[in-house]
């Protein structure tokens, strides 16, 4: 039986003040919760999350990582430094970092080697753009983002890590897959990985994100290969987030 998940991505938002009232109101709300709750702020304020979350259930997560262990690579982060401020999650490809900061499938995979290598859970993000749905590429797509991490880091490398589904088309757009639009994809995802080894790909957790809502998320979460969220927009204010953490437990 997997666990559900549901993870906040804060994207670029927030301030010291605001981070610290959001975080406060989800770890009172969310310490009975049965599913998994994480959050990835920005990186500047993960220190001092970690520092509230310390007597939480809640875990830690970034929203991006370097590709390099360490070294001249002014302005970016290493995976090394994201588990000594307290990091679990850390997000490789995310759709904004795919499509504005050109990180291609091969960036991708070396940023999961990256997260995995130093003992941290990668959250790889994959999904399709609206034309590429509407041309029937999802499915080679989504392989070809599998395909990337799992030639390069073996599909051992999943056990630690969680999958997110978001099509592109779904995020912060307002337009939410179909609950049988989400678990067709997560299928294809379980039945590719099963491909190469059935034990991981059934306990593998595969989250959607896109849009999710109070008022979507209990339908989505109740498909069979539908294990939780990632929640961009929502994420923001506690009362929507708690109750889309509700929406995970039985
Ligand atoms: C996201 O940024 O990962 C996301 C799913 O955003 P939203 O929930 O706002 O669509």
């Amino acid at each position: 039986m997997r666990r559900k998940a549901v993870i906040g991505n804060w994207k670029m938002h927030g301030s010291r003040a605001d981070n610290a009232a959001l975080i406060e109101a989800i770890v009172a709300g969310a310490a009975d919760s049965s599913a998994e709750c994480a959050v990835c702020p920005p990186f500047v304020y993960l220190h001092e999350m970690a520092r509230l979350l310390r007597d939480s259930a809640i875990v830690l997560g970034a929203q991006n990582v370097c590709a390099e262990a360490q070294g001249a690579y002014t302005g970016e982060v290493s995976a090394a430094m994201l588990k000594d401020v307290g990091c679990h999650y850390v997000l490789v490809g995310h759709s904004e970092r795919r499509t504005l900061y050109g990180e291609d499938n091969a960036l991708v995979a070396r940023k999961f080697v990256a997260v995995h290598s130093r003992g941290l859970a990668p959250v790889l993000c994959v999904g399709e753009t609206l034309a590429e749905r509407e041309t029937n590429q999802t499915q080679q797509v989504i392989a070809a983002q599998l395909d990337a991490v799992v030639t390069l880091c073996g599909i051992q490398s999943l056990e630690q890590a969680v999958v997110a589904y978001e099509p592109v088309w779904a995020i912060g757009t307002g337009h939410t897959a179909t609950p049988q639009q989400a678990q067709d994809v997560h299928a294809f995802i379980r039945q590719r990985l099963a491909g190469q080894d059935a034990k991981i790909a059934a306990e593998l957790r595969i989250l959607y994100g896109g849009s999710v809502k109070t008022g979507n998320a209990r339908e989505l979460f109740a498909m069979s290969d539908v294990d939780g969220g990632l929640i961009g927009g929502a994420s923001l204010k506690a009362d929507e987030f708690l109750a889309i953490l509700a929406a995970a437990q039985p």
